[in-house]
């Protein structure tokens, strides 16, 4: 955030409102995590928001966008999260970007939010190898296939209740191969926290 983000009137990435990153109506649709049911990751899986409405249009505009500002609101909606999610001192694992998505949008967007997270460690171990396509329009078995063995880890988080976060969980398949990946370096993953689900019914 620049000294001019702090000084010029934004709007509101979720509805357009003008004279704040994130109005208050749009933040309402991130409630306290919900367990939701992916099958194959393993630990349990927590969500706070659905995929849908205000709540994916800020995600969206984090990610694809560049709305900077947000990211004090995603780090706070986190720490608020963490205490339902498990026991501290809380380790927190950003789920990786491909390094071309990640140089498009000028830096790891989820590693941005882990650093927003001022209750938590953050442990930037995960990355992906090279060949590993985008996602988007991939099936379950695609995406699965996709990330097979491709998930590298680079070293182990501190000891404490790891926490992979990531932005979105659809088919679960970056999850799961985050979850095993980790495993295989001796690492047990407590639970996964994401902001939004294409699981998750939208209320209200
Ligand atoms: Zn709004």
């Amino acid at each position: 955030m620049t000294a001019l983000d702090l000084l010029l009137p934004s709007s509101c990435a979720g509805c357009g409102r003008r004279g704040t990153a994130c109005c208050a109506t749009c933040l309402a649709g991130f409630g306290p995590p919900t367990q939701i049911q992916v099958p194959g990751v393993g630990p349990p899986v927590w969500a706070l928001a659905a995929y849908h409405g205000a709540a994916r249009e800020l995600v969206l505009a984090f990610k694809e966008r560049g709305a900077r500002p947000l990211v004090a609101w995603f780090g706070a909606l986190v720490a608020a999260a963490l205490v339902a999610v498990g026991p501290p001192p809380w380790t927190l694992v950003p789920a990786p970007s491909r390094r071309s998505a990640a140089r498009d949008r000028g830096g790891d967007h989820m590693l941005r939010i882990a650093r927003a997270v001022h209750v938590a460690a953050v442990a930037p171990v995960l990355g992906l190898a090279a060949g590993v396509r985008d996602s988007v329009g991939l099936g379950a078995g695609a995406r699965r296939r996709n990330l097979e063995g491709r998930v590298v880890v680079g070293g182990r988080p501190p000891p404490g209740t790891v926490v992979l976060l990531d932005d979105v969980v659809t088919t679960g398949a970056t999850a799961a191969a985050c979850v095993r990946a980790l495993r295989g370096c001796g690492v047990r993953t407590h639970a996964v926290l994401v902001l939004t689900s294409a699981r998750l019914r939208q209320s209200g």
